[in-house]
């Protein structure tokens, strides 16, 4: 007889309660079959050798078996079917029967519960049929002496059994739940231990569990996490004490977005806490319909973040400081600094591109050559000062007449200036040079040495690039331009010139 099918020491126990068991109980069949008559050698033979040899063989089956447990049950069946075998042999003698019968299946109910039981009988059952084919179906009503004697150590043996199995069972439950308790606290210490918070929430979000570092997270309100309080009521906990500076302001909404995201969690969430700590929580609903979350300290990472983001806004504010300087040292290396229109560094960059530009588009480019006349004269009399203040304004002038966005006034150097003016013909680029001219004679610029003029005046060479010829180039183009104002000084100053080289038809009539 034993109690329980696992193996281990309950195996063993189970072992020594067959051995006993079938040794007491070989004591009691062995009375009976005498009474009833079958005595040779060979069954008694038989009959010990049950005894003996069926409990080493139902050891090694439990022992050999990939599942101990359905094989000890299975030696069961195996028990109820020998002994069921000897009910015939001994009459059905009532006493050693009853006493096998209640043994075996006390020994069943206890081990697999009322299923168990029923097949232990059907088992026993179809032993005692096989036994009435091998030995007929004899009865023996009455128990003779020697017989009862033979079955009184079973008789006092199961009774004391079956009283022994609730202490044994609850033994056995104490030892499992202390292995239980001793996981539990196993578990805790290693969850306690953990450099994160991890929290666990039942299918109906109450809460079930959570470890030292999650507490610690909400120190102040920590003693209120019981196990049973819904997430809903730890939020506004939490938002109540302050815990969620995010949440300053708009705490329903808040815990309405906490919520609705706590149904279906998907990407992790960033929080800040107070004393500036970050935490990255990672949310995940399990298949039984409970939640894990796990919290962890991202403060470092969240710091070293912001000092790279004010780095890297330090250095491209860096940036834009150096290239603001830049521009601004380029517009000064390309800016005159007495009349603050374009310089000759300028001008020279400018009529390349747009010689260039024309000889891509085949379009016309006009250059004017303008030079002060009798500037000499101008300073000695008035004095250099004055003569820079004469070119300022001369300046101001031609900025004034040439206003297209493609159009460049320049200082040349000295008292010279040129214009570029690109997409522009020879007939319009003489329109641009006279209006130039009767500007700077409507300022009335008195000049008080001219031999020809009582103001100051200007002569003007002009030519146009003719994109058609690659040899034409902004050399060819100065040198025309210049040519042509040496024409203008020659035929009297004060004076257009368009250059010879420039094509004739185009050349107003006033010019020719
Ligand atoms: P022309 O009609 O033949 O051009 O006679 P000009 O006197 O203008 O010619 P010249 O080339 O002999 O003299 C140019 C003068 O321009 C000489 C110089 O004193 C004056 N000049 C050149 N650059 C400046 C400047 O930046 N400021 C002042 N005030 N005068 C300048
Ligand atoms: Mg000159
Ligand atoms: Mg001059």
């Amino acid at each position: 007889m034993n109690a329980r099918p696992p193996g281990g020491g309950q195996q063993r126990e189970a072992d020594l309660a067959r051995t006993i068991g079938l040794a007491l109980g070989g004591i009691a069949i062995g009375a009976a079959l005498f009474q009833h008559g079958i005595n040779s050698v060979w069954w008694l033979g038989l009959l010990a050798l049950h005894m003996l040899v069926w409990p080493q063989i139902a050891r090694a089956r439990v022992a050999r078996s990939a599942s101990p447990a359905a094989a000890e049950l299975g030696n069961l069946h195996i028990d109820a079917a020998l002994c069921g075998w000897w009910l015939p042999a001994m009459g059905f003698n009532p006493l050693p029967a009853a006493l096998l019968v209640t043994a075996l299946s006390a020994n069943n109910l206890a081990v697999g519960g009322a299923r168990q039981l029923g097949s232990g009988l059907a088992a026993l059952a179809a032993g005692a049929v096989l036994g009435c084919a091998t030995f007929g179906m004899g009865f023996e009503p009455l128990v003779t002496l020697p017989t009862l004697l033979a079955c009184l150590p079973l008789l006092v043996a199961c009774p004391l059994y079956i009283g022994s199995i609730p202490q044994r069972l609850s033994h056995r439950l104490q030892l499992q739940q202390q292995v239980l308790e001793r996981s539990e606290q196993l578990h805790r210490t290693t969850l306690d231990a953990m450099q994160a918070g991890i929290v666990l929430y039942d299918a109906q979000d109450r809460l079930v569990m959570c470890n030292r570092d999650f507490r610690e997270l909400y120190g102040p309100i920590s003693a209120t996490f019981e196990p049973g309080v819904s997430f809903e009521a730890l939020l506004w906990r939490a938002v109540n004490a302050g815990l969620i500076p995010e949440a300053e302001g708009r705490e329903a909404a808040w815990v309405a977005e906490r919520l609705q995201a706590h149904v279906e969690p998907h990407a992790p969430v960033l929080r800040e806490l107070p004393g500036g700590q970050w935490r990255r929580i990672v949310e995940r609903r399990l298949p039984d319909g409970s939640l894990l979350a796990f919290s962890t300290d991202v403060t470092e990472l969240v710091m070293r973040e912001r000092e790279l983001e004010r780095i890297v806004g330090e250095r491209d504010e860096y940036a834009r400081a150096v290239k603001e300087a830049n521009d601004q040292l380029a517009r000064l290396s390309e800016t005159d600094a007495l009349t603050g229109i374009a310089n000759r560094r300028q001008f020279d960059r400018r009529l390349s591109e747009e010689i260039r530009r024309a000889q891509r588009h085949q379009t016309p480019l006009a250059l004017v050559m303008i030079d002060v006349d009798h500037f000499k004269r101008y300073n000695d009399l008035h004095g250099h000062p004055a003569g820079d203040r004469c070119l300022r304004e001369i300046a101001t002038i031609l900025r004034q007449c040439t206003q297209r966005a493609a159009d460049l006034a320049a200082r040349y150097g000295g008292e010279e200036f040129a214009l570029l003016l690109p997409h522009t013909g020879l007939a319009e680029a003489y329109a641009i040079a006279k209006r130039c001219a009767e500007a700077v004679a409507r300022a009335g610029l008195p000049h008080g040495d001219s031999p020809d003029s009582a103001i100051v005046t200007l002569s003007m060479g002009l030519s146009v690039a003719r994109p058609d010829q690659p040899q034409h180039d902004a050399e060819a183009l100065l040198h025309e331009a210049d040519h042509a104002l040496y024409m203008a000084k020659k035929g009297g100053r004060n004076r257009i010139e368009p250059s010879s080289a420039g094509a004739p038809g185009l050349i107003p009539r006033e010019m020719a």
